[in-house]
């Protein structure tokens, strides 16, 4: 199969990580593309599974590199995704999971525009609220600017092919995955497949004419 990218979006409080790393632990043809970013890591990440950690100027010099195939700001952080992680997946024939934010997907969009584009929502207003709440600390203006932040990155869900709404994680990993595999089967990431099938009829047929 031709190798192509995913890029899974969603407003933060919607539970996106958790659905990506269930989504590629659990498929053994898809691999997650680990971002560089330049915040600082969280207690229970791991350098190159979660994100390679940079500097700033490490990060900028990938940039001048031409390292990235995109990159955003978000809060205040760098993050980027290497091209190599694009490379890789298309030496091995996986598709590409992005776990990304919304400028992100749309770079990733205009440099590969096979790329496929999934907006998570949340179930409701209410849900969202609660998840952003146990987010962090319960200061009203930390709390006014996530929702806002979430009214921004919601802004953005008509650019997306497909809507998926994560109330429940094992159902959105399937519906998710059967995205995935719907993608995988268009004509077009599998000409090499049938183009193979017509050259060998082809010649099975020129071989019983002679
Ligand atoms: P967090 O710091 O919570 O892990 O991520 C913050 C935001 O940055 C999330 O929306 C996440 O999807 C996004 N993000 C993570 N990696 C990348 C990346 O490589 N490029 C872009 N554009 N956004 C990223």
């Amino acid at each position: 199969m031709k190798s192509f990218a995913v890029a899974i979006c969603a407003p933060s409080g919607t539970g996106k990580t958790t659905v990506t790393q269930a989504l590629v632990q659990r498929s053994d043809d898809l691999v997650f593309s680990v971002s560089a970013t330049t915040r600082p890591a969280r207690p229970a990440e791991q350098p190159g599974v979660d994100y390679h950690f940079v500097s700033r100027d490490e990060f900028e010099a990938m940039i001048a590199e031409g390292e990235l195939l995109e990159w955003a700001e978000v809060h205040g952080e760098l993050y980027g995704t290497p091209r190599v992680n694009l490379e890789e997946a298309e030496r091995q024939e996986k598709a590409l999971i992005l776990d990304i934010d919304v400028q992100g997907a749309r770079q990733v969009v205009r440099a590969r525009s096979d790329t496929v584009t999934i907006f998570l929502l949340p179930p409701s207003f209410d849900t969202l609220l609660e998840r952003l709440r146990n987010r962090g600390s319960e200061d009203e203006v930390r709390l006014r600017e996530r929702l806002e932040t979430a009214r921004r990155e919601l802004e953005h869900v008509d650019s997306f092919e497909y809507v998926v709404v994560n109330d429940r994680l094992e159902e959105t990993v399937v519906r998710v995955r059967s995205i995935i595999d719907a993608e995988c089967r268009r004509l077009d990431r599998q000409v090499a497949e049938v183009e193979a099938l017509q050259r060998r009829l082809q010649q099975d047929l020129d071989r019983r004419r002679s």
